[in-house]
């Protein structure tokens, strides 16, 4: 492992990001008018700062959706929606480096990863666009001689959206561009460690002629402003990502009030590796899964499942790919695995990584901080003998660390990948296409890849099984969840008694 260090030319002519909210059509201060720095991750320093809303500016911004709701965004035609979200999606296509550079430096993600983060949610945005242009309801001309029904789809209101830090702008663009597509209107809270990104497309959004109040952002903390957003008497629906102890707390309080809820949450991944995989691609596989966003990922393969007959070799390959993983400021192009987002963060991997060591397992690679005195930096991470038991092979960590279990057969390696409270993807890596397929259908998570990891496209649905949450994002359904079917029956020509 080797600690690359500051790129300090690109800093020097850095200005702090002057975020504003932005609510019913206006870029605005928060009630208070109280604003707060984001110190970023990696350097250190203050590299934005926002209004810090409360309940009021949350309170504010329902309204004015609610009010916008059945104004002059319920009027316009299919083929109008999607001509704004294609704007939109021109407009951060316009914007790509600038939003970037401030998603690198509030998440101290590498610049090259927060670019094609950036980058891909043009594509979602565009995906939206097409979407809204094939929405459409049923009709049932079998209900007898003097019947007709019509199925029609109506947006399901008021839509509030609440986001996490590890890919701000990417998860807001799997909700927002397919709630605009079904006649939502939206209030959007960005979590407070990132919300450059997503205050910056409310200026796009501005420039691509939404109508005023059709979505609004408010900045603040989770209680202060997330909670009311999930509460509010005219809120209808509540679109969540983020944890599951969150997620839970926010389907409690919505589920009381009889609100829609959609929830995507946290995962402990397997991948599991039989011996006649494609040992190069399962290695970088294993590797690029775990470090990717610093192992900050809803998605990270956390937890990989070696057949015993190959377990010491592929574990060697694994821990040697990783010492080759650069690890510093994620300005330096050589990055790839920038800085933990924050204090707190940086403890609970900590203590995941002590209580490992506790538990029996054995740190084979990293474990340790890396001393700097501008940022947050972990080694690359590897535990080995895990067993399913342990408490680092079923909670999620959220950092780059890696837990390396075996197994004996392929029911085996089914039973342990399925044998946590999460379910949101797995892996399965073996030249036969039957163990590949039983795995697939057998192994409880909203995504399976056979033979690749991380991949994915807007046109394939995205959300977990049990713990790891509620619902799909993303796919051709996806706009159909932001809507209601409403049931319209005829009756047709003269009554006969
Ligand atoms: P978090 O749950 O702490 O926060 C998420 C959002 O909820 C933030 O905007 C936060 O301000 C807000 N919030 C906090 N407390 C709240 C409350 N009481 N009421 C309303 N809102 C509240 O999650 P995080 O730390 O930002 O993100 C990391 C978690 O997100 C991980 O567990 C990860 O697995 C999960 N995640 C899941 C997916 C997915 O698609 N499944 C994607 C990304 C992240």
């Amino acid at each position: 492992m080797s600690f690359l260090t500051a790129e300090t030319s690109i800093l020097a002519h850095y200005t702090p990001y002057q975020g504003m909210m932005l609510i019913d059509g206006e870029l605005c201060h928060s009630v208070t008018g109280k604003r707060v720095d984001r110190i970023g991750p990696a350097h250190g320093i203050v590299v934005a700062n926002y209004p810090e809303g409360s309940k009021e500016d949350a309170g504010l911004a329902i309204s004015a959706a609610h009010r916008a709701l059945d104004k002059e965004w319920a009027t316009l035609t299919a083929s109008e929606r999607a001509k704004l979200l294609l704007k939109v999606a021109e407009g951060i296509a316009a914007r790509v480096d600038e939003m970037a550079m401030i998603e690198c430096l509030e998440t101290g993600k590498p610049l090259s990863q927060a670019h094609g983060e950036v980058s891909g949610c043009v594509d979602l945005w565009r995906y939206a666009a097409s979407l809204a242009r094939t929405l459409h309801g049923e009709s049932y001309n079998n209900l007898g001689d003097s019947m007709l029904g019509v199925v029609v789809r109506q947006p399901v209101g008021v839509v509030t959206m609440i986001t996490p830090w590890n890919f701000p702008i990417w998860i807001l663009s799997q909700k927002l561009p397919f709630a605009l597509a079904a006649g939502c209107t939206v209030v959007i809270k960005p979590s407070e460690f990132t919300n450059g990104t997503t205050l910056m497309l409310g200026e796009i959004l501005i420039e691509a002629g939404l109508p005023r109040g059709v979505v609004n952002i408010v900045t603040g903390l989770g209680e202060e402003v997330g909670a009311p957003l999930s509460t509010h008497e005219l809120v209808d629906m509540v679109s969540f990502t983020g944890s599951t102890r969150v997620g839970t707390l926010i389907a409690a309080e919505a589920g009381r009030r009889l609100k829609k809820v959609s929830l995507e949450l946290g995962g402990k991944n397997p991948q599991i590796i039989f011996p006649d995989c494609d040992w190069d691609a399962a290695v970088d596989a294993v590797v690029f899964g775990v470090y990717f966003n610093a192992g900050e990922c809803c998605n990270s393969g956390s937890r990989i499942l070696v057949h015993k007959d190959i377990a010491d070799k592929f574990t060697r390959a694994v821990v040697e790919k990783s010492r080759l993983v650069r690890v510093g400021d994620p300005l330096n192009p050589e990055v790839k695995i920038g800085a933990i987002i924050n204090e707190n963060q940086m403890i609970t991997i900590e203590k995941a990584i002590q209580s490992a060591r506790d538990q029996g397992a054995e740190i084979l690679l990293g474990g340790e901080r890396i001393p700097s005195r501008q940022g947050l930096f972990l080694e690359p991470t590897i535990v080995g003998n895990v067993t399913p038991g342990m408490d680092i092979a079923r909670e999620e960590v959220f950092g780059p660390v890696l837990s390396i279990l075996t197994f004996e057969d392929k029911d085996q390696a089914i039973k342990i990948a399925n044998d946590t409270c999460y379910g949101l993807s797995a892996s399965v890596w073996s030249k036969d296409i039957d163990i590949c397929l039983e795995a697939a259908r057998k192994i409880k998570a909203g995504t399976v890849w056979v033979n690749t990891f991380l991949d994915g496209s807007p046109e394939l649905p995205f959300g977990g099984f049990n713990q790891s949450g509620l619902g799909r994002e993303l796919g051709r359904h996806a706009v159909e969840d932001y809507t209601e079917q409403k049931t319209i029956q005829l009756h047709i020509g003269e009554r006969t008694n």
